[in-house]
């Protein structure tokens, strides 16, 4: 076969994940490699991506060198999930969350695709068409060819509409925080009661990434400000009006994981550029790696066809499942209170409902099992905690038994 080009739009995780793993596959790093090219074009090299920057225990297990970047990343040993209520619980985590600053994050990525063998070209692709061999992609001064296109230029990626049709806007979610430079070791999730999203604190190296996620519908920009405001003043974070970020987090709805569409003639996509991110916990950055390692591999195999049904098979479907839970996680009730609200305050006296989030934290915890688990362990604790009440009333009425006779 003809030796091809392949040009990835985006050196974000998907985009650099994608080029390394390419370049290795077909040895560019060494001599004797094949002519094969592998280009990635990043606009911002390296850059502070807004993002909490939290890798579970599930992404430093995959991919063990973001466990071992001496000095890269914050290793966090302890979370606290805050209810509705004001409930809170504090846990230890069984393995550590790694919180990396993105710009740490993306360099080491890059440089790993380059010490692979790809080229990382810092331009901005503004057009992408087909030409007469292949594809031509406009950068800012100059025109590329390529004969297959990796689209992995993140949620707001506009070149999505010149690959497949665009996602709607209950496909996303809207963020917002600041990056505060203040000390903190303690990982911090704060939930409402029928509001799709969370609030955040992310420790990092030298500064906590503190923020808040919800889906479009939920409310306006303002209101999550407001949620955000009053979170970090109940947590002591003093809010810094020079240090904001605000983003787009992909979120598809049970419909547009339905129709999604990852791949055609000469065309990928992968990350967030995808949809591929965790519809209930906004995780994006192991499927963003996940989604282009697979994709790699099918293009190394030649039948990048192939591509979507692996997608779907390694972890689309359980996303989508995801999608479909979400609205009963955050929006639904047991007991007249919210399933998070009670998952907190029986968490507090139950070791299976710590493990479940434990294990959610970790990222070991797949929807499919996840509210079977809830429903047991909450139906557990209160059986529990009732007996105990019992026990201790039956107790007491025979203690005052025997003291009267
Ligand atoms: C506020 C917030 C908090 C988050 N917290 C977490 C978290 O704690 N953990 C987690 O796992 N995920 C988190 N996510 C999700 C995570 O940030 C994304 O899922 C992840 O970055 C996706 O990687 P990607 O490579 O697909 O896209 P991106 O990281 O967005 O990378 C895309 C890259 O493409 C470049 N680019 C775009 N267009 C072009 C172009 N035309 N030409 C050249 N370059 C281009 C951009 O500069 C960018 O560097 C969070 C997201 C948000 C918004």
């Amino acid at each position: 076969m003809s030796a091809r080009t392949i040009a990835i739009i985006g050196g974000g995780p998907a985009g650099a994940t994608t080029a390394e793993k390419l370049a290795q596959g077909w040895g560019l790093g060494s001599h004797g490699g094949s002519a094969n090219r592998v280009v990635v074009f990043e606009e911002k090299l390296g850059w502070e991506k807004p993002c909490g920057g939290g890798l579970s225990h599930k992404v430093l297990r995959k991919y063990p060198f973001l466990a071992e970047a001496a000095g890269g990343a914050k290793l966090l040993h302890d979370a606290e999930f805050i209810a509705a209520t004001g409930a809170a619980m504090r846990f230890r985590l069984r393995s550590p969350l790694a919180i990396y600053s993105r710009a740490t994050l993306n360099h080491l990525l890059l440089r790993r695709a380059e010490d692979a063998g790809a080229e990382v070209v810092a331009d901005r692709i503004v057009a992408l068409r087909r030409g007469d061999s292949g594809w031509e992609l406009d950068g800012r001064g100059r025109t590329y060819r390529a004969d297959f296109v990796v689209l992995a230029g993140g949620a707001r990626s506009r070149l999505r509409q010149v690959l497949t049709e665009d996602f709607a806007a209950r496909d996303f979610m809207l963020t917002f925080g600041y990056y505060l430079p203040v000390p903190c070791e303690l990982l911090r999730v704060r939930f409402y009661e029928k509001f799709e999203g969370y609030a955040w604190a992310f420790p990092r190296p030298d500064h906590v990434s503190v923020g808040i996620g919800a889906k479009m519908s939920e409310g306006t920009m303002p209101e999550l400000r407001a949620r955000l405001g009053m979170f970090m003043q109940k947590s002591g974070y003093p809010p810094d009006p020079e240090r904001i970020y605000s983003h787009l987090l992909p979120s598809l709805s049970v419909e547009s994981w339905g129709k999604l569409r990852l791949a055609g003639q000469g065309w990928a996509l992968a990350g967030d550029a995808g949809g591929l991110v965790d519809p209930v916990t906004g995780e994006g950055i192991y499927y963003a790696m996940r989604s282009g390692e697979l994709l790699a591999e099918t293009l190394l195999e030649d039948l990048p066809q192939a591509y979507p049904e692996r997608v779907r098979n390694d972890f689309g479907r359980s996303l989508a499942l995801g999608a479909r839970l979400g609205r009963m996680f955050y929006h639904g009730e047991f007991l007249g209170g919210g399933v998070t609200t009670r998952m907190i305050e029986f968490g507090t006296h139950s070791r299976k409902l710590l493990e479940v989030m434990q294990d959610l934290i970790e990222g070991s915890q797949s929807y499919l099992g996840l509210f079977a688990r809830l429903q047991m362990g909450m139906a557990r604790t209160l059986l529990e905690t009732g007996l105990g009440r019992v026990r201790k009333a039956l107790l007491s009425g025979i203690l005052t038994g025997v003291s009267r006779q």
